[in-house]
Formats: structure tokens, C-alpha cells, sequence
């Protein structure tokens, strides 16, 4: 069988998984009458996915390969390999946090000592002036810096505008390129990118938590431009789409989150905020722009940028709290109280990140681990700070490439 037949095994294959688990499709574009195949009926047993999963693995790696299809081989075995891991842990195989991590995400979460949390505590607890723990000053400035709900949408549309303009001037969008935004509530996330195919997404933004001035830049760059929606319009459009324009690959119309993309995938979509929007310039929009426009004092930008920094190395902090969790060795309370004191959200934030640890698991790698790996892999290849023409052309290169961390070398060490 030639690569492409495989190739619909497996896109079909994800679909009757997406039955055992709501979250695992997180986009599909394809034929729709094999979406409708899927969802009639019971879904098929566990058991059996999991010898399809196997035989489609088998039959990808023993398939003659046209000229130009290494990439896509690779591709489909190391997307395959983390489909056939989600199902043995749905069928009630233990992995480790670490295990699961390196089956789903082809990259070993590293463990960070709670000495080096410890430290970068300390560097911000010498920046936050006043009285009281480090912690409490923390949510004091912040406090100054959050958006009116009335205003929320008002600022991320600016923000957006802003960072599809910088976007545009880098990479061609296709002629249809849209998304829409909608506001909800009661979910565990803070933002989520589905995209429809076509160019078009749905942004939902949760309000069910006070949303901080940052953010905005950062959800509209990160599930936006260049982030999660550019990601998935250039996939679709280079490999997608039929000849000539793309490749007619069908496997890209389908994206399992479960799966190294996601590692990719997030990874890039948290390196790009800064690829769009480097240091000062960040600074000088957010201040410039966004703080007029939610009400607040642009006095206060400079220095909710210097805390937002120290930020960096605490975000590793998550990994250690779902680690500790799924672990088993911090209870719930326990693990809440960590990302209090490490991660400085509040209770009712730890609260909400334990609920997306709940569902989505070791994938909370993908947005740190993910990060650092895709900036050292860009910076390695001259797209630097210093070279910011240099470093768009590196990073629209990897969001549009079927490669996957193995194939990056993205190794943590
Ligand atoms: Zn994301």
C-alpha cells in the first residue's frame, strides 16, 4: 500500500479515538462523510484501535516511499506512535508523568529542583516593593493591571489587529484567512484555538477569571498571529490542500492533541508572541496602546514588564506540580498550594490549572518545555533577538513543516 492509503487508516483511525475522548480531535478539516462513518454507532472497542493503531505503524514503516516522502513518513510514525500510547493509557495502562510525556511528546520533561523556583522567587521577591509575602505583592500589581471585563474585548481586538498586521508583513496567509472571537465560561483552560479549515478558527477566550493586561497580547499572538491559527492555515495550505497548491496530504486535516505536534505546536505558538512582538516593542505597544484602552495607567507597563520576565523560569513550575499530582505524591490541595507559591496565581487560578491538569495531563509541558526547546532550535539556526528579519524567516519555516521534535533533534537534556 503506498503512503497515502496508511495515510487515511490513520486520519480515520484518530476520528474513532476522538469517540473514547472529547478532547483528543482538536481539529478536522477532511472528508466529512469519514467523520460521519466515525460517530455512527457504538464506538469500536479499545482493544481493537489498538491493534489498528499497530497495524497502520507496521504498514507505514514497510510502505515504498515516493521521492519527497521521508518527511511525511516520519511524520505519520511519530504521530501514530502517540496514538497508539493515548490508547493503552485508555485502556488502563499506567505510565508515569515522565513516560507519558516522552510516548505522547517525543521529549523528556526534565526535573527541576525546587532550589531553582526557589531563586527565581527571590529575584522577584528584591523587584516587588511593600510589605507582605512575595506572593501577596505579586497579586497587588497585578490587581493595577487587570482589564475591566467591559473592556476585554475591545483590547484583544486591538491586540489581534495588531498581531496579524506584523504577522502579514512575514508569511502569506491564505486569501481567506478570518477567525471570530467568542467569549465563555466553565472551562479549564484560559483561551483555546479551534480551527476550522479554510483559513478560519474560533477563538474562545474564558472569562471565568480576571484577566491580566499580558494576556492579551499574549492570547491574541499565541492562539492568533503567528501562533496556534497561522500554524494550522499554513499546514493546511502546504500539505493539505490538493495539487498543485498543496501536497493532498489528508493526514494534516486531522489534529490529534494528544500527539508531537502539540510540542510543536505550542511550543511556537509561545515563542512567537516575542517573535512578533520583541521585547520593547511589546513594551511600547502594551503602553502605547492597550493600557489606554483598558483604563489602566501606562505608568504601571514598565514594571508589570520586568515582573512578567522574572515569570520565565517559574512556568516550570506546572510540570513540577503535574509531575507531584499524577504521581501521585502531592494530593489535590497539595498541588494547588505549589503552583500558589511557585507559579503566583491566586487560589482560584491554581484551582483552574489543576482542572486542566486533570484533563489534559503531562501536556502542560508542551507550553514551557515546548518554548525553551523552539527558541534554542531557532536562535541555533541565527534567528536571534539581534535578527529579528532572520528570526521570522526560521520560525515560519518550522511552523510549516510536517517535522516533529525527533526530527528537530528537540531534545531535552
Ligand atoms: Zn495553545
Amino acid at each position: 500500500m503506498a503512503l497515502s492509503d496508511w495515510a487515511s487508516d490513520y486520519v480515520n483511525l484518530v476520528l474513532a479515538v476522538g469517540r473514547h475522548d472529547g478532547d483528543f480531535v482538536d481539529a478536522y478539516y477532511g472528508p466529512q462523510a469519514w467523520k460521519t462513518v466515525a460517530g455512527t454507532g457504538d464506538p469500536r472497542p479499545l482493544a481493537e484501535l489498538l491493534g489498528e493503531a499497530r497495524r497502520i505503524l507496521d504498514g507505514v514503516a514497510n510502505s515504498t516511499l515516493l521521492a519527497d516522502e521521508d518527511l511525511r513518513r516520519d511524520y505519520l510514525m511519530g504521530q501514530l506512535g502517540a496514538v497508539e500510547a493515548h490508547l493503552a493509557r485508555l485502556h488502563g495502562q499506567r505510565f508515569s508523568f515522565d513516560d507519558e510525556a516522552e510516548a505522547l511528546y517525543q521529549v523528556r520533561p526534565p526535573h527541576l529542583p525546587e532550589v531553582t523556583l526557589e531563586s527565581a522567587l527571590a529575584r522577584l521577591d528584591d523587584l516587588l516593593e511593600g510589605s507582605g509575602s512575595v506572593q501577596e505583592r505579586y497579586q497587588q500589581v497585578r490587581e493595577r493591571v487587570i482589564v475591566p471585563v467591559a473592556r476585554v474585548d475591545g483590547v484583544f481586538h486591538a491586540a489581534i489587529a495588531e498581531a496579524r498586521e506584523r504577522t502579514r508583513q512575514h508569511a502569506t496567509l491564505p486569501a481567506a484567512d478570518h477567525f471570530t472571537v467568542e467569549y465563555v465560561t466553565d472551562k479549564p483552560w484560559s483561551a483555546y484555538n479551534w480551527y476550522q479549515g479554510g483559513g478560519t478558527s474560533v477563538i474562545q477566550v474564558n472569562l471565568d477569571l480576571p484577566i491580566a493586561i499580558d494576556r492579551a497580547l499574549d492570547l491574541a499572538a499565541h492562539e492568533g498571529y503567528p501562533g496556534h491559527h497561522v500554524y494550522n492555515a499554513l499546514l493546511e495550505q502546504r500539505f493539505a490542500r490538493p495539487a498543485p497548491e498543496g501536497r493532498g496530504w489528508l493526514e494534516f486535516t486531522i489534529y490529534p492533541l494528544f500527539s508531537p505536534q502539540s510540542l510543536i505546536a505550542e511550543g511556537t505558538a509561545n515563542f512567537g508572541i516575542e517573535v512578533a512582538f520583541p521585547g520593547e516593542d511589546r513594551l511600547a505597544f502594551e503602553r502605547e496602546v492597550l493600557f489606554p484602552l483598558a483604563g489602566l495607567d501606562p505608568a504601571e507597563a514598565e514594571r508589570w514588564a520586568r515582573v512578567q520576565a522574572e515569570l520565565k523560569v517559574l512556568a516550570f513550575a506546572d510540570n513540577e506540580a503535574a509531575r507531584g499530582y499524577l504521581d501521585g505524591r502531592l494530593d489535590r490541595a497539595a498541588a494547588e498550594a505549589f503552583l500558589v507559591r511557585y507559579s503566583l496565581r491566586t487560589e482560584a487560578q491554581a484551582a483552574q490549572r489543576l482542572r486542566f491538569i486533570d484533563a489534559y495531563r503531562s501536556y502542560v509541558i508542551n507550553y514551557n518545555l515546548g518554548e525553551q526547546l523552539v527558541r534554542t532550535w531557532v536562535e541555533r539556526r541565527g534567528g536571534t533577538v539581534a535578527d529579528p528579519a532572520r528570526r521570522w524567516a526560521v520560525f515560519l519555516d518550522l511552523i510549516s513543516s510536517p517535522r516533529l521534535p525527533l526530527g528537530l533533534g528537540l531534545r531535552s537534556s
